[in-house]
């Protein structure tokens, strides 16, 4: 049987790659999703060409065929979520109902981003001199290149896409090289909403061969990224070198505290929920718990009992808390990750080793380890994986420490029953979204998502934060 070939979006036109790649199913490595197409340079280049042609009249152009055109594709996103959070969950591994879950956030992110076409506003300001007046006002940014990783194959291609287009930029998308199936149905969407050719620009294909002349391009006017914190900063530099604005979403270490006076089911669900649903791979998932001495064992043995309970299995079927490993190469880097904190003497008490199912693929049992330190490198590398290590601390005032005892600064939770403890926390976690009594993943698509430290750089994605990275400010003088 042939596979469907599936091709980049240039210009409005479906075009030929210069190679393809399978898309294969982590749950099912026999099932591949077709073949997809990989850009080469000429075809990056006429991408960047089409956005560059299509900006002067796209960023003039009139705010409501702009929010229709939104509105448009988010309806259709929320109309085929079944379908395609099915595609979602074959091609990256999350349940089907979180596959559902992601898609319908895509859906809400350009709905969202419909109605903020028409909120712009700017500033009138009475001058120093008399007789003048000044006006702020936003503007596009112009041509920009948006980058992005394998774990949200759709939600993460939208939130970057919605508002680069609402605020009237134009386009190119590059998809992770692993999961272009969820990328595409998004740009054959955004392809008969109405957008003029040339305004959005889909490539497919590999970060070395695609992203790194994407960034460097002379015709990219700025760079959205999320991904990994090596070729972030590796990004950042190319930037800094050419003077293009960039954004960077990066990795996490997120801390879980779990205080004495927590409620303890409360406290193991939410555990468990942020550290392994997702299979581990949400950049929001915490994989540190900070754990009390007077909770401790109880929260153990809670835990234990929990994740004895989960279900691993084909992302596809009914009923799976959490599906396969992404990647061979992920999977071997989580199991790698298990053996390294057991070398640096943590104890695993729980899963940690490869599992057959009834397809071939990449399933792994969720790991926990015990009797770990800030310094292991297991708490302090980013596994991305379903590993989740253990460190027990006497009070409050250690946890805290310790939940800021790391390179990175996403997301951060407590679990308590204390204002006094939760009111801190939330003041003095350096992290950019803190979490009472909720999983450290999981959050609203309109409102600011971000982190500090080595997690992000840039500004706030998101919400309608999104401005400031995707315009940038004119002052005018008006004289009389
Ligand atoms: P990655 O850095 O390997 O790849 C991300 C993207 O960059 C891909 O599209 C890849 O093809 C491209 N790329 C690779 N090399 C490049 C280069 N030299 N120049 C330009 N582009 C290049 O990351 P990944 O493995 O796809 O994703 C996992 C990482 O993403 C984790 O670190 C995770 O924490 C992070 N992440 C962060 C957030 C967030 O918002 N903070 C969200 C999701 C994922």
């Amino acid at each position: 049987m042939t596979t469907q070939k599936f091709d980049n979006l240039i210009n409005g036109q479906w075009i030929a790659g210069a190679s393809y790649t399978p898309n294969i199913n982590p749950s099912n490595l026999a099932d591949v999703i077709g073949d997809y197409a990989q850009a080469d340079a000429a075809q990056l280049d006429s991408a960047v060409k089409a956005a560059q042609t299509a900006f002067p009249a796209w960023s003039t152009g009139n705010i409501q065929a702009r929010a229709d055109a939104l509105d448009k594709i988010g309806t259709e996103v929320l109309a085929r979520r079944e379908e395609l959070g099915t595609l979602l969950a074959r091609e990256e591994g999350k349940t089907r109902p979180e596959g559902i879950g992601e898609v319908t956030r895509a859906g809400n992110i350009f709905k969202f981003f419909a109605g903020e076409c028409l909120r712009l506003t700017g500033e009138i300001v009475p001058s120093v001199r008399s007789g003048i007046s000044v006006e702020i006002t936003r503007e596009p940014m112009g041509v920009i290149g948006l980058i992005t990783p394998w774990n949200f194959p759709i939600a993460i291609p939208a939130w970057k896409t919605a508002p680069a287009l609402a605020y009237g930029n134009c386009v190119v998308l590059k998809p992770a090289d692993l999961v272009p199936g969820c990328a595409w149905a998004l740009a054959e969407i955004i392809s008969r909403s109405g957008i003029p050719a040339g305004v959005f620009n889909l490539v497919m294909g590999r970060g070395s061969v695609i992203g790194d002349p994407l960034v460097n391009h002379p015709g990219i006017d700025a760079i959205s990224f999320t991904g990994s914190q090596g070729v972030g900063n590796r990004i950042a530099q190319q930037c800094a070198l050419k003077l293009k604005k960039v954004q960077l979403e990066m990795g996490g270490k997120n801390p879980q505290v779990i205080l004495d006076d927590a409620d303890l089911a409360q406290a193991v669900e939410l555990s468990v929920q942020s550290a392994f649903f997702s299979t581990g791979q949400r950049c929001t998932a915490s994989s540190r718990l900070i754990v009390t001495d007077g909770i401790y064992p109880r929260f153990l043995d809670a835990m234990k009992q929990r994740m004895a309970g989960l279900k691993i299995g084909d992302a596809l079927a009914a009923g799976i808390d959490i599906g396969p490993v992404s990647s061979k190469a992920q999977l071997e880097q989580d199991l790698s990750y298990v053996q390294i904190g057991q070398a640096e003497g943590a104890v695993l008490v729980a899963g940690g080793q490869r599992l057959q199912c009834s397809t071939d693929g990449f399933y792994m049992a969720p790991a926990l380890l015990t009797d770990t330190t800030a310094a292991m490198r297991i708490n302090r590398e980013e596994v991305f994986g379903p590993v989740a290590s253990v460190i027990r601390v006497k009070g409050y005032e250690e946890a805290l420490a310790e939940a800021n005892n790391t390179p990175f600064g996403l997301s951060a939770g407590i679990a308590t029953t204390s204002l006094k403890y939760a009111t801190h926390f939330k003041r003095h976690s350096q992290a950019g979204m803190v979490m009472v009594n909720l999983p450290t993943a999981g959050v609203d698509y309109h409102v600011p998502f971000g982190g500090r430290k080595g997690s992000s750089y840039g500004s706030r994605e998101q919400g309608r934060y999104a401005q400031e990275f995707f315009t940038t400010v004119k002052t005018a003088y008006i004289g009389s």
